[in-house]
């Protein structure tokens, strides 16, 4: 059986390059140009190894392979620009395999893909990667309708709880007033702006009194708000 490999890159004549170096090795690719995409992949599970650009747009690699190791040991390996871009410890303390420069031969590529898939061993298919993404520090009791931060559950108001809920589970996606009105208010109000702010602002001060020094909670001028995806 042809082994899976996901080919995460944004770029598509490298990504082309790399589908078909594979796909003429033997090995069935699939190519996906974003993290986001890459994780819904992931979550339906076969792939027997995964290859991360480190520049996405949308997502550092970095932190797709922090989100991807959380979870999943599925071999792994950087693709970089320039070699200075990884500091080769750093990249195989986040769980990287291997990393390659571009630009690289193909059948270097190849190569490397097989003496990693080699090292693994078994039947060549990692199990599905857990995609139920929790904002780092955080823990949902949804039964329960909390929330905790470092451990500590908050005293939340009803739309303090379903606000922080929605982006707990969206770390690191932006969300605009409007988005999050229509996601979170069950009727709109009249000032979208003053009500999602008054309550950001609330729920900052609830945070801030768990932990002073930070600041999950990220304010994006003119485009909404957004929770950091990893510490
Ligand atoms: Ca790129």
């Amino acid at each position: 059986m042809r082994k899976k490999i996901l080919v995460i890159e944004d770029e598509p004549s490298i990504a082309e390059n790399i589908t078909y170096a594979l796909a003429t090795d033997g090995f069935e690719p699939v190519w996906c140009g974003t993290g986001q995409e890459a994780m819904v992949r992931l979550g339906g599970g076969g792939f027997a190894l995964v290859i991360v650009d480190i520049g996405l747009p949308d997502v550092s690699g970095f932190d797709l392979a922090r989100e991807i190791r959380r979870t999943s040991p599925i071999p792994l390996i950087f693709l970089t620009a320039r070699s200075d871009e990884i500091d080769r410890v750093a990249g195989l303390e986040l769980g990287a395999d291997d990393y390659i420069t571009k630009p690289f031969s193909p059948r270097e590529l190849t190569a490397r893909v097989r003496a990693i898939l080699r090292r693994a061993g078994g039947n060549g298919e990692a199990p599905p990667v857990d995609t139920n993404r929790v904002a780092a520090h955080f823990r949902i009791d949804e039964d329960g309708r909390k929330i905790s931060y470092h451990g500590v559950p908050l005293d939340l108001t009803r739309y303090e709880y379903r606000l922080l809920l929605h982006l707990v589970k969206n770390p690191g996606r932006v969300y605009s007033r409007e988005q999050l009105m229509d996601r979170v208010w069950e009727e709109p109000e009249m000032s979208v702006d003053r009500t999602v702010d008054t309550h950001v602002k609330t729920l900052r001060q609830k945070l801030r009194a768990v932990r002073p020094d930070e600041d999950p909670i990220v304010t994006h001028r003119g485009e909404g708000y957004s929770i950091k995806a990893s510490r």
